[in-house]
């Protein structure tokens, strides 16, 4: 049968970029996709990753289809209805909270959820479970960049928008490879430098990366130094004069404590920490110092450490004392690894957070959310979070995890022992759209989600912008929106205020609890969306329209006002090298892999460019081990061992190793997993786990 050709409007749903996308269907209902020429984001162009996506969305031979439980641990998983799955689950989870209280109960959902998702799992545990146990993989991305935000600028506000990386002239990039993880958003900074040969780009990374390659400067840093480097910037940027001191005086606070701090370390013994020469580091202050326009990029590298939230303030602070924020082309810019972390956190969607930027721990704030939801109260502490989440199994404190659209088993720090915990869980409900999801074998009741394209709702991407999403092809068999399991969880629970017909009336829910906060977008709805395209926050009315750059008024969200600069000093790393262990791991990602390669594992261009894991190696870290180029290597460590080929480089620092973060058990074999290796370090403020500081051996295999 033909039918009429077809085309949608949506957004990827890989990285924080936020492209825009048309799908077309012709008349057989075959779908390409291509990138929207008019999207203010990439204006036609899609990375490898995206440009693929119609291949993830056509193959659905791996896709969950119908619900399936177990009665009892050692039954096999049997297919049900949905009613049977969803009855089970709510007598289990009532019967628990009964007899254990609410917090024995967790939900540990996505970044890649939509935010309509996302406010109701929020919804659903924070208003009626009463428990704040909610957090996300986000846990694992963006939050120490949360509370670096949330410290120095009030609330979790990146304040730039991408347009203001065509206005910059330098670019400091910090512990990020944007070329491979963001590469179009870093396809307009090369173009930006193309056009304007005289600006500068510092990247900061142990690896020579990508992203090096149009980098005037590459400060190649021993693992866990950053925050020295920063503030040794910072020194030299006081003693060149290259500060703003009306800005220091009139809209900030804490510049005599942060001058005082960088003041104790001589540029010498920084240079020596950090592994870099002294002149690279006065270079790298001389171009900020310069320019008109500044911009702080920064992903993983920072947040992913047991020191993430020092590292962000560090970073933020060379924004501030220079007086660059809140104006073209200036501005620290986190760059989200998800595709929406940021609609995510909006609504509050963790355990240490609450909806519309309100603060969990002001009882004001949640009587307010209370109110509107129309519940009595809201539970007072803060939630268990990711890597609590699992030690909460352990522990025996949780029985029963919910786990939405993230594959914990391979992405989770010191993976043996996450599934050591899963197997102490009374209940554990997986509900994906793969049937490789590592936790499924864990599972006692599975439900099968739609995917991009099977379901509509919005997201938010890096720069604050909101995009509305299209379906445009159905679920196959049973599966059912994320948003709809939910609803009819819900239900079956005899909760109230679930009571919606569309995703449209759940966003125009969340869009009434923003009013009058630093996020508003009461003037927001579908309509607007759908006709005028994508818009950043605020967004109080349609007259207006959106907010391109925050803080333009240098009123910043604190109590005060006034933004705040703060600095702690570097501490030191929770695990450092020892005879056993003389190597430092650091983890990261390849250009077309995405996660945990449930969807980007299926499609076989993807895989051709890096076809299996890998170690890279200093030369002479292999010679001293007689580890040739491409033959296999075991790499242990206190937690586990990885079996993988070696690549012998010295785009990496000696002493430093380096695993990519995809493969897992399924797609390869359990001495694939890199996580075998990390290890239990978190920020004790943001509780985000380090990814990029653990201790290995290396050996011929
Ligand atoms: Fe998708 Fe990110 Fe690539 Fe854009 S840059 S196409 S959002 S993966």
């Amino acid at each position: 049968s033909t039918a009429k050709p077809e085309s949608y409007k949506s957004t990827c749903s890989y990285c924080g970029v936020g492209c825009g996308i048309i799908v077309n269907k012709d008349n057989k209902g075959r779908t390409t996709v291509e990138g929207d020429p008019n999207h203010p984001v990439n204006r036609g162009m899609l990375c490898s990753k995206g440009m693929n996506l119609h291949y993830v969305v056509e193959d659905k031979s791996d896709r969950l289809q119908y619900p399936q439980m177990r009665w009892g641990k050692s039954h096999p998983l049997e297919r049900v209805d949905w009613d049977t799955g969803l009855d089970r689950a709510a007598a289990v989870f009532k019967s628990i909270i009964k007899k254990h209280g609410p917090d024995a109960v967790a939900f540990y959902v996505s970044g890649q959820c939509l935010t309509e998702e996302y406010y109701l799992v929020n919804k659903l545990t924070k208003g009626y479970l009463k428990t704040n146990n909610i957090d996300t993989n986000s846990r694992l991305c963006m939050s120490s960049a949360v509370m670096g935000y949330i410290k120095t600028l009030g609330e979790d506000s990146v304040p730039i928008a991408y347009e203001d990386i065509e206005l910059a002239d330098c670019f400091l990039v910090a512990g990020a490879n944007p070329a491979w993880c963001h590469p179009i958003l870093w396809r307009r900074v090369e173009k930006h430098k193309e056009e304007n040969p005289d600006t500068k780009i510092i990247v900061v990374d142990p690896r020579v990366t990508q992203s090096c390659s149009l980098a005037d400067l590459h400060l190649q840093l021993n693992p866990g130094t950053d925050e020295t480097l920063y503030l040794a910037i910072g020194r030299c940027l006081i003693e060149n004069g290259d500060i703003d001191m009306d800005f220091i005086q009139n809209h900030s606070d804490g510049f005599e404590a942060y001058k005082e701090l960088v003041m104790e370390t001589s540029l010498e013994s920084a240079a020596a920490t950090c592994g870099v020469p002294e002149e690279d580091i006065k270079l790298a202050a001389s171009y900020i110092g310069d320019a008109k326009g500044f911009l702080s990029l920064w992903a993983m590298g920072l947040n992913q450490s047991a020191e993430g939230v020092n590292k962000n303030l560090a970073l933020i602070d060379l924004n501030l004392i220079t007086g660059h924020i809140g104006k073209p082309g200036s501005g620290p810019f986190s760059l989200t690894g998800q595709p929406n972390a940021m609609g995510g956190r909006e609504v509050g969607g963790m355990a240490t957070l609450l909806a519309s930027h309100r603060n969990l721990l002001n009882p004001e704030h949640r009587e307010e959310v209370a109110d509107f939801w129309g519940v009595d109260s809201l539970p007072d502490q803060p939630g268990k979070t990711a890597t609590q989440i699992f030690e909460g199994l352990e522990d025996g404190s949780i029985k029963a995890l919910w786990i939405i659209c993230t594959n914990p088993l391979v992405s989770m720090p010191d993976a043996r022992r996450v599934e050591a915990a899963m197997k102490k869980a009374k209940f554990v409900v997986v509900q994906d759209i793969s049937a490789k999801a590592e936790a499924i074998p864990y599972a006692d009741l599975v439900l099968p989600a739609a995917g991009w394209g099977e379901k509509e709702g919005t997201m938010t991407n890096s720069e604050r912008r909101i995009s509305y999403l299209n379906k445009f092809t159905d679920a196959p068999g049973e599966a059912l929106p994320d948003a709809e399991i939910l609803l009819r969880f819900a239900k079956k629970m005899n909760y109230s205020g679930f009571d919606f017909d569309s995703m449209e009336e759940v966003y125009a829910e969340y869009c009434q609890l923003t009013k009058g906060t630093n996020i508003d977008i009461s003037g927001l709805d579908y309509d607007y969306l759908k006709s005028n395209g994508t818009v950043q926050w605020p967004f109080t009315d349609k007259s207006k329209g959106g907010t391109a750059r925050l803080f333009t008024d240098r009123k910043f969200y604190t109590p005060n006002g006034r933004a705040q600069i703060l600095a702690n000093g570097p501490k030191n790393q929770t695990e450092l090298p020892s005879d056993d262990y003389p190597l430092i791991l650091t983890t990261g990602r390849i250009r077309d892999q995405w996660h945990t390669m449930t969807r980007t594992g299926k499609v076989a261009k993807l895989n051709k460019h890096i076809p299996s894991p890998f170690l890279e190696i200093h030369p002479k870290d292999a010679a001293s081990r007689n580890i040739k180029d491409g033959q296999t290597v075991l790499i242990s460590g206190k937690r586990g061992e990885v079996r993988v080929h070696a690549q012998v480089t010295d785009k990496i620092k000696k002493g430093v190793v380096f695993l990519p973060m995809h493969w897992g058990k399924i797609l390869q074999s359990d001495f694939s997993r890199t996580n075998n290796l990390t290890g239990n370090g978190i920020d004790p403020v943001s509780k985000q786990p380090d990814f990029k500081f653990s201790t290995v051996q290396v050996a011929k295999y």
